[in-house]
């Protein structure tokens, strides 16, 4: 789900499938929409000598698409031996079942609702499917149960919806929080200044090569706009609707009820810290 600004210099239309890294390869779902960008990446993710890989948000209920990344696996010479889910929302979650039931594999989220199989997924776990090492990272605030997942050998990280290839995300009150949400753009910048980490591959849009430069955009976004939704109330906006229409004057409506959302969750974290 995306809000809309654009990142600078990021170039518009699709350019996904068969983008990555060494070990991760997108495949994209043919679900585009304003919400979606050019439709949710899939991720494929296996060691170069391993015959097993990693399937990382199979996304929504389309035979044709999950055919197609069983197809690619397979195309590869590997199985799938696992999915993970970055997080619970239907365009990347719906089809994970029916996945889980083509390739005979067990299903791992935070949310225990989404699991198939006995094992959860949670902060400081270590996925070591065929020689793979990709680490949890818990990245709240889009929402309660977002993940993301550190590619250490990669020098990448996946974030679903948490930072996407063009634009900005939703905060998708009441589940996801805007205090979660900063703190979870620190932790990923924390990992480009400290882990290694240069390439975000992203649940929508393309890859991005500064991963740094994406979380600082992020971040100061954020504290763009909101300091505009204070300065609105402060300006005698009072309710979501009135302060989107004012915020969010210069974006396309069809994006408004998410920007709502947004809002709600800043209006929250403004109420919460005393601001308003
Ligand atoms: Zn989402």
């Amino acid at each position: 789900m995306t809000d809309a600004a654009s990142l600078p210099g990021q170039p518009r239309g699709g350019v996904l499938s068969g983008q990555g890294t060494a070990r991760a390869t997108c495949v994209l779902a043919p679900n585009p929409s304003p919400m979606t960008l050019d439709g949710t990446n899939t991720w494929i993710v296996a060691e170069p000598d391993s015959d097993r890989a990693v399937v990382i948000d199979p996304g929504p209920l389309d035979d044709g698409h999950l055919r197609e990344v069983v197809a690619r696996v397979e195309a590869s010479g590997r199985r799938v031996g696992l999915t993970l889910l970055t997080h619970g929302h239907p365009d990347h979650a719906e089809g994970a079942a029916r996945f889980a039931e083509l390739t005979g594999t067990a299903v791992r989220a935070l949310d225990p609702a989404l699991r198939l199989g006995d094992e959860g997924l949670g902060a400081g776990d270590v996925i070591g499917t065929g020689g793979l090492e990709l680490r949890v990272v818990p990245t709240p605030g889009h929402t309660a149960d977002s993940l993301s997942f550190h590619l250490p050998a990669d020098g990448a990280v996946l974030t679903g919806d948490t930072v996407l290839g063009r634009g900005t995300t939703v905060v998708a009150h009441p589940d996801g929080r805007l205090g979660d949400y900063l703190d979870s753009l620190r932790r990923l910048r924390s990992l480009t200044v400290d882990d290694g980490v240069s390439t975000v591959l992203p649940g929508h849009g393309p890859v991005l090569d500064d991963a740094q430069g994406a979380v600082e955009f992020y971040l100061a976004h954020r504290a763009n706009r909101l300091a505009q939704v204070e300065t609105a109330v402060e300006n005698g906006y009072r309710t979501a609707s009135e302060v989107v229409a004012h915020v969010y004057a210069d974006v396309d409506r069809s994006l408004w009820p998410a920007a709502e959302l947004s809002v709600r969750a800043q209006l929250e974290y403004l109420g919460e810290h005393g601001l308003v």
